[in-house]
């Protein structure tokens, strides 16, 4: 009998093919392979064949990704880029560091950016529409593309969450200019630290993100130095890592649209609650479920509930949008993700979960409701 669920087990991603990992560590380290090797080059091979990307670059994390794509894409100081405020301030905070000004935008129903109201943000210095693929679903891209197009706005996406989903057959991340990715340990592709990827379809992207990645140099085996860079390389042995994993991530995402399926199925009665929407449902779009956020008029009872059977939860990002830090000095008013955020609650979502635990997070909710 369980007497709970984690909201995620860190030690399990290790621990359920312990040798495997070994094996590929001690190998990695065996040949003295640390930086800049080929374990790295064949997880940007996978990458890049995994999402159809022209060009994959492993990067040191998500957040760098996106800084790097945008000094890339040109995007600089005087320039606004529009983002949606559900998101990790690292979106922003990248921004920041690109030298541009961040500017955050209301969300839909579902939690992503509305394009609607990123029209009214749209000032003579906006430069780019940056939507995040929130907890693996594209976001309305038919949308911001018309936006984008109308406005002669460049769009790239935070897709941390969501490699491998696909909105009318592609791609998170191939939407604009350029895609970024997280490989942090919770993320549906996780390696054991920091880790990061980058993909564009664009020649000229590529190359610059390329070097500047590692010190502005040309790239592996080259020592030519061409832009102003610094060094955010993806570490080879995380990249051996991932590129074991990557090879059975069609799994890891199928295993998460059936969990999804199965809340969807048990909570879909309860009127009370509003659930992501339900996987298939709409031929156009495979979403990944890095997360699963759920919302309830009741949200912080439930918590409350859900603790006490030892279920694990989180409010994303602690609780706030980003334009809710008031210390970041933002003063939009976006009431459409303040009511949001009164809601929203993550349960349990990850491929390490087993059926048993699935039925206690299951029936630990439907008690919440008297079921
Ligand atoms: C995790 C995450 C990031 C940051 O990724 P890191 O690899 O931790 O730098 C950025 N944006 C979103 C939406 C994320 O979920």
């Amino acid at each position: 009998m369980l007497d709970g669920v984690p909201f995620f087990n860190y030690k399990e991603l290790f621990l359920s093919q312990e040798e495997k990992f070994i094996e590929i560590i001690r190998d990695v380290l065996s040949r003295g392979a640390f930086i800049m090797q080929r374990d790295l080059e064949e997880f940007e091979q996978k990458l890049a064949k995994f999402t159809g990307a022209k060009h994959a670059i492993g990067v040191s994390d998500g957040t760098n990704a996106i800084t790097l794509g945008l000094r890339a894409s040109g995007i600089g100081p005087g320039d606004e880029v529009i983002f949606s405020s559900h998101t990790m301030v690292a979106t922003p905070g990248a921004i920041v560091m690109a030298g541009a000004t961040p500017v955050p935008c209301d969300v839909d129903e579902d939690g992503l950016m509305d394009a609607t109201q990123a029209e009214k943000l749209i000032t003579s210095k906006t430069k780019m529409l940056m939507p995040t693929d929130l907890n693996g679903r594209v976001a309305d891209m038919m949308a911001i593309r018309k936006l984008a197009d109308k406005a002669g706005l460049l769009i790239a996406e935070d897709a941390a969450q969501s490699l491998g989903a696909r909105y009318h057959g592609e791609s998170a991340g191939l939407f604009g200019a350029f895609g970024t990715f997280s490989f942090y340990p919770a993320k549906s592709l996780g390696c054991f630290g920091d880790g990061g990827g980058f993909i564009t379809n664009d020649d000229d992207i590529a190359a610059h993100v390329h070097a500047q990645r590692d010190h502005g140099r040309g790239g592996l085996g080259s020592s030519e130095v061409t832009v102003w860079g610094t060094n955010s390389r993806l570490d080879n042995m995380q990249a051996a890592i991932l590129s074991y994993l990557i090879d059975s991530f069609d799994e890891n995402i199928a295993r998460r649209r059936e969990i999804a399926a199965k809340y969807d199925a048990a909570f879909s009665g309860i009127s009370e609650l509003t659930l992501p929407p339900k996987p298939g449902i709409n031929p156009d779009r495979f979403d990944t479920f890095q997360n699963y956020e759920i919302r309830s008029p009741r949200r912080d009872e439930l918590q409350k509930f859900l603790a006490d059977k030892k279920v694990g939860t989180i409010i994303q990002w602690g609780g706030k949008a980003v334009h809710q830090f008031e210390t970041l000095g933002f003063s939009t008013n976006l009431p459409q993700t303040d009511r949001f955020f009164e809601e929203c609650l993550m349960i349990p979502m990850n491929h390490l979960l087993t059926d048993d635990e699935v039925s206690y997070v299951i029936e630990s909710v439907l008690a919440f409701h008297n079921l």
